[in-house]
């Protein structure tokens, strides 16, 4: 099995690569950057995400474990101490593969007829560079509301727990192929009106947003951020695509929320 470490880059994490690469090799897997079976990330969920945009156009081929190095993670949920067991799993047994539901979200400009297609593994923001988002939300097709505010979050289920969470919105079992889409900081008075809650939509619902002022947008897709002009909408739904976690072990979802937020 063709294998690749990547790791965050600070001197712990480069070492526990080395000794993971040592490792396989001893067990006889091949390394490889390009096309590997498993990815397994030494970091935090951080690595992991640039890990996921690194192999992106080969989710299906690919599968990802992640360790951290820091805090526990919800998608690095190996730890440190725990490497031999893992590398010793990943050699001897087959592993079972968990599928996650990821964000489709296609941006389109006045006056130019290409789009851009994006995957988010935990969700898409979209806010300004100066005052007010102001655009219309449209849901399957039907205008919805007019959103005047920071601006806004879609979110996956497994990125719930993430920037969606630190807004208000729910915590999403990633079993439940959806997408949500919470606020920031709303204006809401006698004049402008949003509905005020996350909505969660399940998939084939597509959120558009349609700016309505002539400003430049700062559009992020987890941890990568764009400035774009002239946007004409913005188009997020559930992909039809998955990523692909290797499972070892049970953790179940809401252990690691409970682990994450809750605590002992
Ligand atoms: P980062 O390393 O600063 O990560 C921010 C934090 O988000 C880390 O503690 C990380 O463990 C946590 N995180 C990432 N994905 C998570 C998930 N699915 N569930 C729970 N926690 C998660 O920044 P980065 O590496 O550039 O990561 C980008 C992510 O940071 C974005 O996708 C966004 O979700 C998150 N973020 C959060 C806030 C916020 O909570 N207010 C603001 C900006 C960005």
């Amino acid at each position: 099995m063709k294998y690749a470490v990547r790791s965050r880059g600070d001197q712990v994490s480069n070492a526990l690569r080395e000794k993971i690469k040592t490792y396989l090799q001893e067990f006889g897997l091949t390394y490889d950057d390009i096309e590997p079976a498993i990815v397994i990330t030494v970091g935090g969920d951080g690595t992991l995400l640039h890990a996921f945009h690194y192999y992106k156009h080969r989710l299906e081929d690919t599968a990802f474990v992640g360790i951290h190095t820091g805090h526990l993670g919800f998608y690095a949920d190996w730890m440190p101490e725990e490497v031999e067991k893992l590398v010793i799993h990943i050699a001897k047994t087959p592993y079972q593969i968990v599928e996650y539901p990821l964000l489709e979200v296609v941006i389109r400009h006045h006056g130019d007829s290409d789009c851009e297609n994006y995957l988010a593994l935990n969700e898409c923001t979209v806010k300004t560079l100066e005052g007010s988002l102001v655009c219309d939300v449209d849901i399957k097709g039907d205008n919805f509301e007019t959103f005047r505010g920071d601006g806004l979050c879609i979110s996956t289920p497994s990125g719930s727990t993430a920037y969606n969470k630190a807004l208000g919105g729910a915590i999403l079992h990633p079993s439940l192929a959806s997408i949500q889409v919470s606020e920031m900081a709303s204006i809401n008075n006698r004049v402008y009106r949003t509905v005020g809650s996350p909505l969660v939509l399940p998939q084939h619902h597509t959120c558009l947003l349609k700016p309505l002022n002539d400003v430049d947008l700062k559009i992020t897709i987890d941890h990568l951020s764009l400035v774009h002009t002239k946007v004409k909408s913005i188009q997020c739904r559930v992909s039809e695509e998955k990523v692909r976690f290797a499972r070892f072990r049970p953790f179940p979802f809401w252990k690691r929320v409970k682990e994450s937020f809750v605590g002992e």
